[in-house]
């Protein structure tokens, strides 16, 4: 079983320290920069060897050459933005399967955010890492894809297991939630939620992982199907991705 490990970065970027104890594997999601990094894999007496990288941006790749040179580890990364990402050793898709030692991960593409963007979902775990496409009661801005990809990747990821834990790139939660309530102020799940998160954060502690059953409950980005969601908007009788690309519109100005 994994032992999955916060590392936050920069100003609110989480990386994940993933550990597989059997085979001493030790993987990071998603380094935004080395030192961080460092410092756990010391906390932890752990040896990195693998980087893994969700998508290109460079407070998810920053750490990949420093800690590459440092530890010899091996650059695992979306196989569509493989031109991308720094130090790249091996890349990946849709159905692929990726082992760390002996805990098995399915890749996903999941573009929207940006063009390249995958998760690693480790089933047996009940783990994902989704990087900028879910967010604990968001989504990541449309860089370089379109509200109907964004509608088709968060369906991938909103039909795994309900107790599947979301491990994602930042902590947006608090942000994500108060605009979340805006459109669906009669959502008991959401509230009971925001006051959790509001408490969480008010004590410095983060909100992930959040679980995929949750995020269904009271992500509106999953949510297209609401009417309290879809009155709020206006769009009463719009199909999903037009719900989907309103939500994101309004969350980019709220
Ligand atoms: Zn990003």
């Amino acid at each position: 079983m994994l032992n999955i490990h916060l590392v936050p970065c920069l100003k609110d970027n989480y990386a994940y320290l993933v550990h597989e104890p059997a085979t001493s594997s030790v993987a990071i999601v998603d380094p935004s920069e080395a030192a961080p990094v460092v410092a756990a894999l010391k906390a932890h007496n752990l040896k990195l060897t693998h980087i893994l990288n969700t998508h290109h941006h460079f407070d998810h790749t920053g750490g990949n050459l420093p800690l590459k040179e440092a530890t010899g580890a091996r650059i695992v990364g979306p196989r569509a933005d493989r031109d991308r990402i720094p130090g790249i050793d091996e890349d990946v898709g849709e159905g692929d399967t990726w082992s760390l030692g002996q805990a098995k991960a399915n890749i996903f593409d999941i573009p929207a955010h940006t063009k390249g963007h995958i998760a690693f979902w480790f089933e047996a775990d009940k783990a994902v890492f989704t990087g900028d496409t879910m967010f604990a009661m968001g989504c990541g801005r449309l860089f370089e894809g379109t509200p109907a990809q964004m509608w088709s990747s968060l369906s991938k990821l909103a039909a795994l297991p309900a107790d599947t834990r979301v491990y994602c790139g930042h902590e947006y939660t608090l942000a994500n939630g108060k605009f979340a309530v805006t459109l669906e102020p009669g959502n008991a799940a959401l509230k009971k939620r925001l006051a959790e998160v509001e408490r969480l954060r008010a004590e410095g502690k983060p909100t992930i992982p959040s679980t995929i059953g949750l995020e269904r409950e009271t992500n509106p980005f999953l949510r297209a199907e609401s009417k309290e969601l879809r009155k709020s908007l206006g769009l009463e009788s719009a199909d999903n991705v037009a719900v989907l690309a309103e939500t994101r519109r309004r969350k980019d100005v709220f």
